[in-house]
């Protein structure tokens, strides 16, 4: 199992890190600050170091028994089992990432439909709702701005899976159900604004999302809109 340090303490950059097994395709580290694809957020990318020698880390994945899996490229040198190795993050990718999924949930709040899906990038994020009415793009884009301007304070707390029975409402997301039977819910709370069940990267306050607008609005069906945000 990988010890994920991005899930307490988003604003790791680094970390040093010991060699549990490395194939042709990928490494694992008893533990690491590189996020997992999941929860419609990328894998983290960047490079591990050893000894002199480096390796571009392009993607990461969920392995088998909670391992997290740092994708090289084909070819790539790879770190001996056992090693220590400093696992380095492109922090400018993944802070983009914090800022859109943070600003997602910020979307979430404003437009309280339930979500269908969704996707971050670094350059554009969507979330789909289950919804009919038309979306007023200039009125969510200011709702959102007035939200981030408020520099709400962001932060996880922990509760147990028959809590989080007690409070269905919790979950809003339709198609992405919080993952059950660990014993234990991270939950994410934008203070006043948003609280529900989410394991991505989040920034510690709506303020560092900075500007961010709604860039399209897409009628994907009868019952479902898909809304499209940028950053500045
Ligand atoms: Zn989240």
């Amino acid at each position: 199992m990988t010890e994920a340090l991005f899930r307490d303490d988003a604003y790791m950059k680094e970390c040093e890190a010991t060699v549990v097994a490395a194939d042709a395709d990928a490494v694992v580290l008893d533990r690491t600050v590189f996020y997992a694809m999941g929860g419609g957020q990328p894998g983290d990318t960047g490079t591990i170091s050893w000894d002199g020698n480096s390796a571009a880390i392009v993607d990461t994945r969920y392995g088998d028994a909670g391992t997290i899996r740092h994708i090289v490229p084909a070819g790539s040198p790879l770190p001996p089992v056992g090693s220590r190795v400093r696992a380095t993050l492109d922090w400018e990718r993944r802070y983009r990432h914090m800022r859109m999924h943070t600003a997602l949930h910020l979307l979430g709040a404003v437009l309280r439909y339930g979500v269908t899906g969704g996707n971050i990038g670094a350059d554009r994020s969507r979330l789909d709702f289950d919804m009919e009415e038309t979306v007023d793009k200039d009125s969510v884009s200011s709702a959102m701005q007035a939200l981030v301007d408020a520099n709400r304070a962001v932060r996880c707390r922990w509760i147990s899976d028959a809590e989080l029975e007690g409070q269905p409402e919790l979950v809003r997301t339709m198609s992405v159900q919080p993952p059950k039977g660990g014993g234990r819910i991270r939950l994410l709370e934008i203070e006043n604004v948003d609280l529900q069940p989410c394991g991505g990267t989040h920034l510690k306050s709506t303020g560092e999302v900075g500007r961010v607008n709604v860039a399209k609005v897409e009628k994907k069906g009868r019952r479902n809109r898909r809304v499209y945000i940028e950053l500045e």
